[in-house]
């Protein structure tokens, strides 16, 4: 607190990401980063793009990059909004796609920056409880509304919701926006994009931090009806005209354009989830079903911030979050096979064999 603050930020609650820890030689199953480099043919375009082009301001429309989104989504680029990374995107949205007048609509249990945005934006916001099985219930969110936003699959549980609830929950909620953040869209869940052109008021968010091992380029983009990224452009040129760089730009297209890469990686993250999965039930964790990229487990002898202290202490780092419903779960990203079987014996040196 200081007396030169605009008095409106001591009421901000920001966020806080999970750790970047200095100390190199940690597992880092925190942040939900992919455990391998991106394609080469990004770390290729990055160094083609770094010429002294880069005395000039980029492209502020971004197309070339919209357009390779647009291509592989089936939209137009028009249809397409990109951002510095998709926490960039959402806050756009937050600003310019929720209206004040009704409160916005998220889970109890998600994705900690939806909170954050709406103080930061003066939104009113009606939390809606996941079900017993941390399911997200979207029946209930057929009430008056400013908006609704949710991600899928949902973080930190890991749990898809079906194709068919969302378009439901569209047939009934015409008038006021849907957010999908698809963070984790790629890991196994099916692309709510389809449901675009059924959908004006539908907005899909995704992001190349996850899937596409790019966490640190900082690209993420929005696909939507024309007059929702219209609506996205006049908020990003009220603030910043170029969130995307030169290199940022080269890096994404070159990305999107490594199909190859990109199967091969997802499929390999999926292969050690189902793997680690059952090894971390032979321990006795329940696990919730997870499409993302990362497991939400729990131990019904051992307390999650235990764990998280014995697994840190011998150099491994996962997630815990202290709050109602979810202190007892730990939120584990997918690491390499190597990763995942140094976990797994770690545990066995943790949990104690039931008596
Ligand atoms: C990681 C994540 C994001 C943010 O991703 P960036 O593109 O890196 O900003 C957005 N939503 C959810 C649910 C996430 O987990």
């Amino acid at each position: 607190m200081s007396r030169f603050w605009n008095p409106a930020i001591e009421e901000l609650s920001p966020y806080v990401p999970g750790e970047q820890p200095k100390q190199q030689d940690l597992i880092k199953l925190n942040t939900n980063e992919m455990p391998v480099g991106p394609s080469p043919r990004v770390l290729a375009a990055l160094c083609d793009a770094s010429d002294e082009s880069l005395r000039l301001y980029p492209d502020p429309e971004n197309s070339a990059l919209r357009q390779a989104y647009a291509a592989q989504a089936g939209l137009e680029p028009c249809q397409v909004f990109v951002g510095n990374g998709s926490d960039e995107v959402l806050a756009h949205t937050f600003k310019a796609l929720f209206q004040p007048s009704a409160p916005l609509l998220f889970p109890d249990i998600t994705y900690s920056f939806y909170p954050v945005y709406s103080r930061f934006f003066r939104l009113e916001c009606e939390v809606m409880a996941l079900d017993e099985n941390f399911c997200v219930v979207l029946d209930e969110y057929r009430r008056p509304n400013g908006g609704i936003i949710f991600p899928n699959p949902n973080a930190p549980t890991g749990i898809f919701t079906p194709l068919d609830d969302i378009a439901a929950l569209l047939r009934g909620n015409r008038d006021t926006v849907v957010v999908v953040d698809e963070a984790y869209i790629d890991f196994g869940g099916q692309s709510a994009v389809s449901l675009i052109a059924e959908f004006p008021n539908l907005l899909v968010i995704q992001t190349l931090s996850k899937s596409r091992a790019l966490a640190g380029l900082r690209v993420g983009v929005a696909f939507g009806h024309e007059a929702l990224i219209e609506g996205l452009n006049r908020v990003k040129n009220s603030f910043n005209s170029y969130p995307l760089g030169q290199l940022a730009e080269a890096g994404a297209v070159a990305a999107l354009a490594d199909e190859e890469w990109f199967r091969n990686n997802c499929n390999t993250v999926i292969r050690n989830r189902e793997k680690l999965c059952g090894q971390l039930q032979g321990q006795g964790f329940e696990v919730l079903p997870s499409a993302a990229n990362f497991l939400f487990v729990r131990h019904p002898r051992h307390a999650a911030d235990q764990l998280y202290q014995a697994l840190r202490k011998r150099g491994i780092l996962v997630r815990h979050f202290r709050q109602p419903r979810i202190e007892n779960f730990l939120r584990i990203t997918i690491g390499t096979a190597q990763q995942c079987e140094a976990l797994v014996t770690t545990l066995e040196e943790i949990i104690v064999p039931a008596a």
